[in-house]
C-alpha cells in the first residue's frame, strides 16, 4: 500500500458516527486519525474547538473556502461544514488512515473526486430504526423542535442513498457495530497490501 486509506464514514445526523469513530480510533493497529472538520454551528456543551470541531464564524468559513482550502463542504440545517484539504493527502502519504465523519453532500463530492482510488473505503451507517433515530436525536436536547424536524426530514432523504456507498452498516449495538467496520478497515488492508 503506497498511501493510507481514505475512509468515509457517512449517514444520517443522531446515527452515531461520532461514537463508532471515537470507539474505532482504540484499535491502535490499524493506524487511524480522524479529520477534524471546520464548522459554522454553534459548539455544544463537552464539545471542545479543535477536538471535535474547528468553530469558525461564517465569515471564516467562507475565506477558506475562497482560498480553496476545503477537501468538500456542505450546508446542514443552516450551517456549514468542511474537510480542510491540508491534512487529509499529507496524513494519507505518510501512511495512515483517514477517517471523515461527514454528511452525504460532503461524502458524494468526495465519492466522484477519488474515483479509481483504491484506498477510499465508503460506509453508510445506518439506524436499526426511523423511530431509534429520532429518539436519539431528541434524546440530545440541544436543539429547538423545528431545527429536530429538519434534521428528521434530512435524514430520510439521506437514507435513500445508502446505495452509493460500498458498505452499509446498522447500527443496532455500539460494539458489534464498531467490530464490523473495524473488520472491513482490516480486511481493505489486507487486500490492498497483496
Ligand atoms: P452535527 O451538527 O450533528 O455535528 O453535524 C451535522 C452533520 O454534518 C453530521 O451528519 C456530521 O457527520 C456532518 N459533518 C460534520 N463535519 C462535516 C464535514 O466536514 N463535511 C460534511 N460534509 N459533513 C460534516
Amino acid at each position: 500500500m503506497d498511501k493510507g486509506l481514505l475512509i468515509i464514514i457517512s449517514g444520517p445526523s443522531g446515527v452515531g458516527k461520532g461514537t463508532i469513530r471515537k470507539e474505532l480510533m482504540e484499535y491502535k493497529d490499524i493506524n487511524l486519525v480522524y479529520s477534524v472538520s471546520m464548522t459554522t454551528r454553534q459548539p455544544r456543551p463537552q464539545e471542545v474547538d479543535g477536538v471535535d470541531y474547528f468553530f469558525v464564524s461564517e465569515e471564516q468559513f467562507a475565506n477558506e473556502l475562497e482560498a480553496g482550502n476545503f477537501l468538500e463542504t456542505a450546508q446542514f440545517v443552516g450551517n456549514c461544514y468542511g474537510t480542510p484539504k491540508r491534512y487529509v493527502e499529507a496524513l494519507r502519504k505518510q501512511g495512515k488512515n483517514v477517517i471523515l465523519e461527514i454528511e452525504i453532500d460532503g461524502a458524494t463530492q468526495v465519492i466522484k473526486q477519488c474515483t479509481g482510488d483504491k484506498g477510499l473505503v465508503t460506509i453508510f451507517l445506518m439506524p436499526p430504526s426511523f423511530e431509534l433515530l429520532e429518539a436519539r436525536i431528541r434524546g440530545r436536547r440541544t436543539e429547538n423542535e423545528a431545527t429536530i424536524q429538519e434534521r428528521l426530514s434530512k435524514a430520510k432523504y439521506e437514507m435513500t442513498l445508502k446505495d452509493n456507498y460500498v458498505h452499509v452498516v446498522i447500527n443496532d449495538d455500539i460494539k458489534r457495530t464498531t467490530e464490523e467496520i473495524y473488520g472491513i478497515i482490516k480486511e481493505t488492508i489486507r487486500s490492498l497490501s497483496e
